[in-house]
């Protein structure tokens, strides 16, 4: 047992870094590892593992390199809309919100669906009203514009092409995760993200749906996922790589890459999930040209891109 543990995910994608923006690579692993240090110390200190995975992606929500809170991509529209979700592993509850504008922290508001409704999920003008009537912090369109993003959005608004935030030349920034078992080997996951560049209609990826982006049991692991929604909610890919382990006796590493190497490969799914399980064991599986990912326990620390 090597507990507690935490993994944490920027996203996945095609990622290029040259001399040129050697600088920018600098930076994605300087937040990451904040990211990784401050989820370890909360761990260290006590608190729950879905206390823990909550902060986390906070953390990564106020950083504007990554698609999720601050920093999120641009819909069809020119808005960002933002989803997120978390589950607890061992009371198997969860909370994810879909489609909030304005909101700084989708994942708090996600934490607080969890704690304080009968639902696990709620969406649009409600959910923002929701946010609104429990004081969470808005903030308004300036603080989630980004520059790069704009670039992206501008390259393809107009057509009817949906793009995956990280996809195109060299351009890549992320969907936000933490998983994380605590010192007495509950697992949680959280998931936030702003969604495709160009989205439009109310589209919803995979992130805030339990079981597809997100998915938390004691039982078998906590799983965070990136890449693209349609292809993972389709597979229903993190409930899968627990169905693995629970019903086909599969260790984690197995379950995690058969589905993100072999199932979402075949069908042409790209993306990739970091999943920890409740001894402690992690793995960062992606089938795309890297990963912004991060791990620590007491043993062992790490950063990597690609
Ligand atoms: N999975 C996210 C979505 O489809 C995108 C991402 O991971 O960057 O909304």
């Amino acid at each position: 047992m090597n507990i507690p543990a935490i993994a944490i995910h920027g996203g996945s994608g095609t990622i290029v870094f040259d001399a040129k923006n050697s600088e920018l690579k600098n930076e994605y692993l300087k937040a990451l590892n904040h990211a990784l240090d401050e989820g370890f110390e909360m761990l260290k200190e006590g608190l729950s593992a879905t206390d823990c995975v909550c902060k986390t992606v906070m953390i990564l929500e106020d950083c504007n390199l990554f698609n999720a809170g601050k920093g999120s991509v641009f819909t069809a529209k020119g808005l960002h809309e933002m989803d997120a979700a978390i589950m607890d592993g061992k009371t198997l509850n969860a909370g994810a919100v879909a489609g909030l504008r304005g909101v700084k922290n989708p994942v708090l508001v996600a934490w607080d669906v969890l704690q304080n409704t009968p639902f696990v999920m709620i969406a649009g003008e409600e959910a923002i009203e929701y946010a609104r009537h429990k004081n969470f912090k808005f903030e308004s369109d300036s603080y989630f514009f980004s520059q790069l993003r704009y670039n992206q959005w501008h390259e393809i608004r107009g057509d009817d092409i949906m793009k995956l935030d990280h996809s195109g030349e060299g351009a890549k920034f992320g969907t936000v995760g933490a998983v994380a078992v605590d010192a007495e080997g509950n697992v949680s996951a959280a998931t936030s993200t702003g969604g495709m560049t160009n989205k439009a209609w109310g589209r919803v990826g995979d992130s805030p749906l339990i079981g597809s982006g997100t998915y938390a049991n004691n039982k078998t692991c906590a799983i965070s996922c990136t890449g693209h929604g349609e292809y993972f909610i389709r597979g229903v890919v993190a409930y899968d790589v627990s169905c693995r382990m629970e019903y086909g006796g599969m260790k984690l590493e197995q379950a995690a890459n058969h589905v993100i190497h072999k199932k979402l490969k075949r069908v042409g799914g790209e993306g990739g999930l970091i999943a920890v399980d409740s001894s402690g064991n992690i793995c960062m599986p992606f089938n795309t040209g890297g990963m912004y990912r991060g791990m620590k326990n007491k043993m062992d620390s790490f950063t990597r891109i690609l």
